[in-house]
């Protein structure tokens, strides 16, 4: 059993599964985040739970709003719980090209997907800061670099929180933590159920590997990061892609 403790943001989506099951079975004390489905990540927390592994908390808050963030983190001090890695995973797509795009579409992807970790970030820093260590991951995509067709909002979000963590890492260095971004290729998971057989296989056929990445994959690189080990390991950037550049 490790002596630290995990937050994964989305904890009950697709990639987070992967990752809180890769830090609870290394041996962290993982809280599970949620946003809407409750009943996915109790149900995680129960078959974890059936196999042994009791070392997890379920929590729930919509991260775009301050207050939610707030009682989150009253929640953790109430209960003496520090977080010493945080891996910042939820996020949304909502594409459509730039003539179909409403400012509305545009602004809240930006809100979850950069505004939301920026504003759990500066939270759960106090924390790390008290005990000058910590391990931030922020999770991206390969459309930061690749840009891509009606994923202005993505993108352009996606390119920040990759932004943020250069920043980051040169503000929080000094105080122990250490910030890195994995940025994910194509992963079958909700998010991309839209995503066509053909689209899958046209991607297929450009990434060196000749297979989708999982979630899994993801959850290995999440771990890379935020292993004691890796304390010189800092504004980093890991595409979990199959070679695809
Ligand atoms: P997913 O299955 O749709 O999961 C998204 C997660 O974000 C869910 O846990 C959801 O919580 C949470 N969330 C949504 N809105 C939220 C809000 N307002 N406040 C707090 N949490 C909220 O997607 P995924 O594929 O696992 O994606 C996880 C991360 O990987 C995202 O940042 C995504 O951009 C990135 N990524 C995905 C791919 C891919 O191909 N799938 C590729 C590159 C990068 P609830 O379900 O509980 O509402």
């Amino acid at each position: 059993m490790k002596d630290r403790t995990v937050l994964v943001t989305g904890g009950s989506g697709g990639i987070g599964q992967e990752i809180v099951k890769r830090f609870v079975h290394d041996g962290y004390f993982t809280i599970i985040h949620y946003h809407s489905h409750a009943k996915r990540a109790e149900a995680l927390q129960k078959e974890l739970f059936t196999k042994g592994y009791e070392n997890t908390m379920v929590v729930g808050a919509d991260l775009t709003n301050p207050k939610e963030i707030d009682d989150l983190i009253s929640t953790l001090e109430e209960k003496h719980i520090i977080v010493d890695i945080l891996i910042n995973n939820a996020g949304i797509k909502d594409d459509d090209r730039l003539e179909d795009m409403s400012d509305q579409q545009f602004k809240k992807v930006i809100e979850i997907n950069v505004s939301a970790p920026f504003m759990l970030t500066k939270r759960i820093v106090p924390m790390m800061k008290n005990q000058r260590y910590g391990r931030i991951i922020n999770i991206s995509s390969g459309l930061a670099q690749h840009g891509g067709i009606g994923k202005i909002n993505y993108g352009a979000s996606k390119a920040a929180i990759e932004n943020m963590t250069k920043n980051l890492a040169k503000e929080l260095g000094p105080s122990g933590i250490t910030v890195n971004t994995v940025a994910p290729g194509l992963i079958e998971t909700e998010m991309t159920e839209d995503v066509t057989d053909k689209a899958k296989e046209e991607y297929i056929s450009r990434v060196p590997i000749r297979r989708l990445v999982e979630a899994k994959d993801v959850a290995h690189a999440c771990a890379f990061f935020a292993d004691e080990r890796s304390s010189a390991i800092s504004n980093q950037v890991i595409g979990v892609n199959g070679g695809l550049r």
